[in-house]
This record gives C-alpha cells, structure tokens and sequence, in this order.
C-alpha cells in the first residue's frame, strides 16, 4: 500500500493559516504562485496549501498536490453562503455531491453538464463520509468557542448537514441569485466557488476527496456582513479542530472501522 499522504486545501488564508501552524517541521515549497507545506500532523503525512478562491484557482492547486506531491486522500475546509433555507450560519456542510452551477454548454450539452464526464454531479461515497460524519459531529458536539461571540453570530447550536453543494466563480449577495440557483437545485445546501472543482480533479485522478464547509453567510443581500470576522473569530477555529481530529492515522482507512452516527441530512 502507498504511504499515505493527505493534501489539506483552504480558500481562506485565516483558516489555512492556522492549519500550517499545526504542522510539525513543515517545509515550505513555491510553486505556481501558491506555497504548500510538506511536513505531518498527529504523525501523518500532509501538505497543506491555502488554494485562493474560485474553481481554476482550485483546481490548478489539487492537480499540483497529486501530480507533485503525490497525495492519497484529499481534504478540503472553507466557507459558504447558506442556499437552503434551514441552513444557518455557524452549521457546517459536509458533500454528498458537488455539481458547478455556472456550467452551461447549451445547446450542446443541457445545461451544468461536465462535458467531459457527461454529467452534473461527482458524488462521493457513503462510507467514506461516515468517519467525517462523525469527526464534525464530535467537534460540533464539544467545541469550546466562547459562547458570547457565538451569540453575536446568533448561532445557537450548529448543525451538521450532509448534501448538495453548488460550485460556481460567483459570490452571492443577492437575493434573486439565491432564489435562482434554490428554484433550479431544491436540493443544494449551500453555495461556494470552489469544491465541484475539486472533486472533479480528484475523481480524474482516482483520489479520495473530503469536503466541508462552514456556513459563513446567507448567499444574499446580507451575505458580506461580518464576513470577514465570522472568518477570523469562528470559520478558521471550526477549521482547524476538525483538521486535528479528522488528521489521524487511521484516516486513510477510515471508510473500513466506521460506524454511522445520528446526523441530519439536507
Ligand atoms: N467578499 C468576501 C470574500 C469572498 S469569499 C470578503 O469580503 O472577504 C469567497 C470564498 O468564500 C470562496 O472560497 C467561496 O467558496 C466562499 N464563499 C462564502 N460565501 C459565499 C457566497 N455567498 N457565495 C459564493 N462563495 C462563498
């Protein structure tokens, strides 16, 4: 069996940042305009890579981390506006399927299908998500982020969802952006600019893909509002403790020793 070697990826630097500093003797490598550290974390061999924002940045960033550094397994932490309309701020979405919502080859191909693989969604296996099933119900259930800047968020008790997520290269803030892409996909959870990116690449390359993301906003005319403390006070905390407990050195078999947990699902 190949040693196992985890590839990390974040498209927010704040939540990458704090993964980097969880890597023991990290060596850094310039590549591509990106900077990716090599080193292990709870004894496991990783490298981690913030990969910037939208899906070419993405996926120009998973192919280096497979085709250079020869990665196993693949996961992927960020943030995302909240598509459904139970899904709130502070509840975490971890990928069923992942389609990209800006797809449009018409009138060759309907709409959102990948031309190259002749469909719309890359969904992931069900046993592969039990073990992150568990790891984010084990963070969400004990996390210790202060309780005041929870409630400044109003986030009471963070959820767990596991579905659909929307890929696209657009930041939604409105509403009519929103409802559009609700009306067309009922069943997408939650709305980022990078995951279909990533588990496309993954699936060409037959490695296993992880995607989870915290809910940062509401996809539309309020979704820039404290973004940018959501990210650094809760997204990047959120980010790095399930890394911690996700990373182990079981991960790579994880699919094998697990059990299904009680969760919602959207
Ligand atoms: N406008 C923000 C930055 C954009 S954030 C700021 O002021 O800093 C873009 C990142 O967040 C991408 O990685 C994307 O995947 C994710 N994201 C979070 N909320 C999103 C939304 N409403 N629409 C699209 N992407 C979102």
């Amino acid at each position: 069996m190949k040693n196992p070697i985890i590839g990390i990826m974040g498209a927010m630097l704040e939540e990458v940042t704090g993964v980097i500093a969880l890597v023991e003797n990290p060596v850094k490598q310039e590549l591509g305009m990106r900077t990716y550290y090599q080193g292990k974390i709870n004894g496991v061999d990783v490298v981690v890579v913030f990969s910037r924002w939208g899906k070419v940045a993405a996926a120009t960033t998973i192919s280096t981390l497979i085709t250079e550094f020869h990665i196993t397994e693949l996961i992927f932490t960020g943030v995302a506006g909240a598509i459904a309309q139970n899904v709130k701020v502070g509840d975490m979405v971890l990928a069923k399927r992942v389609m990209q919502h800006d797809m449009d080859s018409r009138p060759l191909l309907p709409q959102y299908v990948i031309p190259l693989h002749k469909k719309i969604f890359f969904e992931n296996m069900e046993e592969h998500l039990q073990e992150s099933e568990k790891t984010i119900t084990e963070f969400l259930t004990n996390q210790q982020i202060n309780q005041q800047l929870l409630e400044q968020f109003n986030i009471t008790n963070p959820k767990l969802w596991i579905g659909d997520i929307a890929s696209g290269d657009q930041f939604f803030s409105s509403n009519e952006q929103k409802k559009q892409l609700a009306d067309a996909f009922p069943t997408v959870l939650c709305v980022e600019m990078e995951g279909a990116a990533v588990a496309q690449i993954c699936t060409e390359y037959n490695i296993p893909w992880t995607i989870i993301r915290t809910i940062s906003d509401s996809a539309d005319d309020n979704s820039s509002t404290d973004f940018q403390r959501f990210i650094e006070e809760i997204a990047s905390v959120y980010a790095v403790e399930v890394i911690k407990l996700w990373v182990t050195p079981q991960t790579p078999n994880k699919a094998s020793t697990s059990q299904p947990v009680p969760h919602r699902r959207g």
